[in-house]
């Protein structure tokens, strides 16, 4: 039986993509380098699925690792989740990321070139629009990644592109994801950041821990109705969704797409706060602090194209996505080291 083969699988949206492709009765391999994730959410995901998940410590960028992969296993897709992810760590070290991320795709693609395996779906995210000119953002609104981080997505997708233009018996997803949140309602797997969180629903969950004193809000003067910045939180079980669909549409349309996936609908940080305070039953400490800079006022997507091609749409709102997070977080208070 045919497998599809998927890196960065021990992640927080790789673990809940292993969830939803074998629960939909699909094989899978995970490869994964551990170097952002641990082995726990592998044995937890066996957990929800009563499902052995075979699994390969090792690097993207190690051909050979690679090449006993696809010799091994009978690979016909690939599920591209591996790759760092930190934009402030992509500022201070861009050589690590650029390696990370583009040279470790690009082996990646010589090894399913050499195995003969063509079908790809990558993990690419909103921020390659940088600066949005307006408001829900369509996938043919421009480009132009603002960090390292941003840029390492844009050149992967140009690079995934122009292998299209050479050879167009290869089929590729370009998937750019929204704020992904949210944990699997079993709480059984979640987001696990190293050290204190960048983002802000990690955030929240370990000041309604508390192992933070208080969220600071990163500005109230924004053009937005509350004056907080504005994103288009998606829960990450319907993401994991999407990249099933997103497989399923290429089995039938064999081609290069790019599909934005969000909710539609952007929620203020102050929205965010008050939808988890609802969840966890109690008041979260705040202050309204500066703007963080690089921060853009509102960003939300259109998921037209995306509700419509890969016949899928989020269906989970703010309530479930806080009430989820939650979960995992008061079950799991140091993350995958409980
Ligand atoms: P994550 O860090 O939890 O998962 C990435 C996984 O890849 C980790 O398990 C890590 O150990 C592994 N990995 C990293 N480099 C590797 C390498 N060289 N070889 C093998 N394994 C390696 O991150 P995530 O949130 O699950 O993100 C998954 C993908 O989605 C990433 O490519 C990320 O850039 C992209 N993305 C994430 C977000 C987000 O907000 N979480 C938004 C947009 C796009
Ligand atoms: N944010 C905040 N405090 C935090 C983290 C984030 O006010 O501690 C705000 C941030 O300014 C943005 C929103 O929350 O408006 C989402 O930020 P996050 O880092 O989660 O996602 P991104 O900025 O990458 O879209």
């Amino acid at each position: 039986m045919t497998r599809t083969l998927i890196t960065g699988g021990a992640g927080f949206i790789g673990s809940h993509a292993c969830v939803e492709f074998v629960q939909t009765g699909q094989e899978v391999v995970v490869l994964d380098n551990l170097s952002n994730a641990s082995l726990r959410s592998i044995h937890a995901v066996e957990r929800i699925t009563q499902k052995n998940i075979p699994f390969v410590e090792g690097d993207i960028r190690d051909a050979d690792v690679l090449g006993k992969l696809f010799h091994d296993h009978e690979i016909d897709s690939v599920i591209h989740f591996a790759g760092l992810k930190a934009v402030g760590e992509s500022v201070e070290q861009p050589l690590k990321y650029f390696d990370n991320n583009v040279n470790g795709t690009l082996r990646l693609i010589e090894a399913m070139t050499n195995a003969g395996v063509k079908t790809i779906v990558f993990s690419s995210s909103a921020t390659v629009y940088g600066t949005p000119e307006h408001c829900p953002i369509s996938e043919s609104a421009p480009t132009g990644a603002v960090n390292p981080y941003g840029r390492s997505k844009l050149m992967v997708e140009q690079m995934l592109q122009d292998l299209f233009a050479s050879d167009p018996a290869w089929r590729i997803s370009l998937l750019r994801y929204f704020n992904p949140v949210g944990a699997h309602a079993s709480g059984e797997i979640g987001e696990d950041p190293n050290g204190i969180p960048n983002n802000l629903m990690p955030y929240i969950s370990q000041v309604a821990i508390g192992k933070l004193p208080f969220l600071r809000v990163f500005g109230d003067d924004y053009p937005t109705p509350d004056g907080t910045g504005i994103r288009d939180y998606i829960h990450v079980v319907d993401l994991a969704r999407a990249h099933v669909q997103a497989l399923k549409f290429l089995r039938r349309e064999p081609r290069i797409a790019i599909h934005n996936l969000g909710t539609g609908q952007g929620y203020s940080v102050l929205d965010v706060l008050k939808a988890f305070e609802t969840a966890c039953g109690r008041k979260l400490p705040f202050e309204i602090t500066d703007r963080r800079s690089g921060d853009v006022a509102e960003s939300y997507a259109d998921p037209t194209k995306a509700n419509c091609e890969l016949e899928w749409r989020a269906e989970f709102g703010i309530e479930k996505m806080c009430a989820d997070s939650w979960r995992w977080q008061s079950s799991h208070p140091e993350g995958f080291a409980d």
